[in-house]
């Protein structure tokens, strides 16, 4: 693999969240400029709250810098200071992806659900997830993203699951779903075709109900977007039972792709292994 080369004329585009120095993006996007010899950069920003997030927009209307990833906290934000939608970050509330137009625009996009997508193509290609009710835990932003997607890849019936009953009701209205009370969640999982979490449950430190996978069909997928531990007690009750998984790390890599071909005009190269490289960062 030949160096990363960044000169006077690099295109630059990066990430912004608070924290952000636990970010991957960087490592991956910057191991795909490398591979492909694109002369860019791809640099992590931490503003230190929404004010200063937006004052970080205004400095970049123009297009000297050509893009960012948004991340927590900021994604309903940057949705709510673009000029423009893509009707995926309409639909979800919330933009991961931004691009400075060189007339002062700035458009919004979400990829999220893109990644979603991309990681049950990839990890769980026998699961058709048009042909039964998919389960959605959480109602936060990547609930959100996921109910989305979910929904304009023809699933007939989202039920959405959390422990804030008032926010699953309001995102289940969203997409013409259902809503349930974490403890119905058995209700929810039967005879469900996948399940995603899209809770914080599973990160270090976050404790959750049991999700009563007892519950579900065992040809039910089960994937986690939690993926710091890329192994969580989620996927590995579902492996013990026999399930499809999905993890974290698969959708990570899918919103990339799409956001790097938007920052530098060139999907990523083939020749990295997007899982290989997060692995050895994680490690
Ligand atoms: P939000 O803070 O917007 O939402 C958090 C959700 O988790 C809410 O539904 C909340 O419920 C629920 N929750 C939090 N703690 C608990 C608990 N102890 N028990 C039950 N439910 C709980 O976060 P995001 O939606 O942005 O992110 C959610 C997860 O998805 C994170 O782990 C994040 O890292 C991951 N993620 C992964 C991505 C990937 O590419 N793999 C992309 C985006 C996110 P309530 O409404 O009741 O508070």
């Amino acid at each position: 693999m030949t160096g990363l080369r960044t000169t006077g004329a690099a295109v630059v585009a990066g990430v912004v969240g608070n924290p952000i120095a636990h970010s991957l993006s960087p490592t991956l996007h910057n191991a795909w400029l490398a591979a492909a010899e694109i002369d860019g950069a791809y640099v992590p920003f931490a503003p230190g709250d929404e004010v200063a997030f937006e004052r970080l927009l205004e400095g970049f209307r123009g297009g000297v810098v050509r893009g960012v990833n948004v991340t927590l906290p900021f994604k309903v934000a940057a949705l709510s200071r673009a000029n423009g939608a893509d009707p995926t970050a309409r639909a979800a509330g919330a933009a991961n992806l931004l691009l400075f137009e060189p007339d002062g625009r700035i458009e919004a996009r979400n990829t999220d659900g893109t990644g979603l997508l991309a990681a049950f193509a990839e990890q769980a290609p026998g699961v058709d997830l048009a042909t039964g009710p998919v389960v959605v835990l959480g109602a936060g932003g990547a609930a959100q993203g996921a109910a989305v997607a979910l929904r304009d890849a023809g699933s007939p019936l989202i039920r959405i699951v959390n422990r804030t009953m008032a926010r699953a009701e309001a995102l289940a209205l969203r997409v013409a779903g259902e809503a349930y009370e974490i403890d119905a969640c058995a209700q929810a999982f039967d005879g469900a075709v996948a399940i995603v979490n899209a809770t914080s449950v599973g990160l270090p430190g976050v404790e959750g109900p049991p999700w009563p996978l007892d519950a579900a069909p065992q040809t039910a997928a089960v994937m986690d977007m939690v993926y710091r531990p890329l192994e969580t007690p989620l996927l590995s009750a579902a492996r013990a039972r026999g399930m499809p998984t999905v993890d974290g790390l698969a959708m990570l890599i899918g919103q990339a792709r799409p956001s790097f071909e938007a920052f530098y005009g060139q999907p990523p190269p083939a020749s990295v292994d997007a899982r290989v490289v997060l692995s050895e960062a994680m490690a």
